[in-house]
C-alpha cells in the first residue's frame, strides 16, 4: 500500500509553490473573492481512512460537482426516463454554451452541462415548491456525507441568480421546445440553490465514497445506488465531468471527476478511493488549474488511473 499521508503531503508542498495559479471564476461576483492561494486535498478509501492536507477543512463552493448529486438523485426518482429529457454524450463545447441546444432541439447533451444539469433540476421540482426540492437535494448531499454540518451558501447563491443571465437563457430557450415542465424562475432557483452548496474537500471526498464503492457507502454501511448506476455515473463522469476538458483530464488523470468553477473537483479511483481537491483558479475551460494537476500527481504517483498502471 503507497504512504498516502505522504503523498497528500508532497502534492501539497508541490502545489504550494506555484506561482501560476489560474484565473478565478469572477462572472458569479461572490466566488471572485476567493483568495487563489488556496489548496486543500482529502482521500477516503473504501475502508473508510481519510487522508488529508491543506486547506481540507476550509468551505467552498461546490458549483457544478453538485450536478453528480442532482442526477443521482434524479435517476433514483424516474430511473432511465431521465435520458429522454437529457443525452449521455460529451458536448465537446462549453459549460453554458447554447450552440448545440437549438439544433439538438432543446435537448441538451449531457447531465454535466448547465443546460443539462437545468433540465436535472426540472425533474427534481415534479411535484415539489422549489424550496422543497432544495431541501431534498441538501439532505440528500448530508446523507452521502454523513454529516448534517453542510448547508447552502445564501450569499453565492443571490449572487448567481442576480447576474446568471446565461443561465435564464439556457431555462428559457429550453422551455420554447417545450422541455421544462416548471417555470424558468423555480427550476432556477433550485439550480443555482444547489450550485452554491459549501463543503469542504473532506466533506466532498465522503460524499463521493459510494461511486468509489461500487454504489455503497462503507463509512455508513448505507447503499445509495446500485452497483450498475455507481459505475455509469462513473462513466459519465469521465466522459463529460470537465466539459471541454474532459479528454484533456482521462489522458492526464485517467479517473472519472466531476469539476466546479469554485474549483473543487471529486474524483474516484473506482474500488481504491474517492479523492477531493480545490484550488480555486480556473484554466481555459473552467476546471480548476491545479487541481486537476494535484488529481494527476495523485494518480500517476499511486497508478489509481482506470486504464492502466
Ligand atoms: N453555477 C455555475 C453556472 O451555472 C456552475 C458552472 C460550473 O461550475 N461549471 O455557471
Amino acid at each position: 500500500m503507497h504512504d498516502l499521508q505522504a503523498l497528500v503531503n508532497d502534492i501539497q508542498r508541490e502545489i504550494a509553490n506555484h506561482s501560476k495559479r489560474g484565473k478565478v471564476a469572477d462572472y458569479i461576483p461572490q466566488l471572485a473573492v476567493v483568495d487563489p492561494a488556496h489548496f486543500g486535498i482529502a482521500v477516503t478509501t473504501v475502508d473508510g481512512t481519510e487522508y488529508v492536507a491543506g486547506d481540507a477543512d476550509v468551505s467552498f463552493s461546490i458549483q457544478s460537482v453538485s450536478k453528480v448529486f442532482t442526477l443521482t438523485l434524479a435517476l433514483g426518482m424516474v430511473g432511465d426516463r431521465l435520458w429522454n429529457r437529457v443525452g449521455r454524450e460529451p458536448s465537446g463545447s462549453a459549460f453554458n454554451s447554447i450552440v448545440q441546444l437549438e439544433l439538438e432541439n432543446g435537448k441538451p447533451r449531457n447531465p454535466f452541462i448547465n443546460a443539462g444539469a437545468i433540465a436535472v433540476a426540472d425533474v427534481l421540482l415534479a411535484g415539489h415548491q422549489p424550496k422543497e426540492a432544495i431541501g431534498e437535494i441538501v439532505r440528500f448531499v448530508r446523507f452521502l456525507a454523513d454529516d448534517d454540518s453542510i448547508v447552502i451558501d445564501e450569499h453565492v447563491a443571490r449572487s448567481e441568480t442576480e447576474t446568471g443571465f446565461r443561465n435564464f437563457a439556457l431555462a428559457q430557450f429550453m422551455r420554447s421546445f417545450g422541455r421544462l415542465d416548471h417555470p424558468a424562475e423555480h427550476v432556477l432557483g433550485v439550480y443555482f440553490h444547489h450550485c452554491a452548496l459549501a463543503m469542504t474537500c473532506r466533506q466532498l471526498s465522503h460524499a463521493g465514497l459510494f461511486l468509489a464503492a461500487g454504489g455503497h457507502n462503507p463509512s455508513t454501511g448505507r447503499t445509495v445506488v446500485s452497483r450498475g448506476r455507481a459505475r455509469r455515473i462513473n462513466a459519465l463522469m469521465l466522459t463529460c465531468g470537465h466539459y471541454d476538458g474532459s479528454g484533456d483530464f482521462a489522458y492526464r488523470v485517467g479517473l472519472p471527476g466531476k469539476s466546479g468553477v469554485g474549483g473543487g473537483i471529486m474524483a474516484v479511483a473506482p474500488g481504491k478511493a474517492s479523492i477531493a481537491v480545490w484550488s480555486p483558479g480556473l484554466n481555459e475551460n473552467g476546471n480548476s488549474l491545479l487541481g486537476s494537476y494535484a488529481l494527476e500527481m495523485m494518480a500517476q504517483r499511486t497508478g489509481w488511473s482506470i486504464f492502466g498502471v
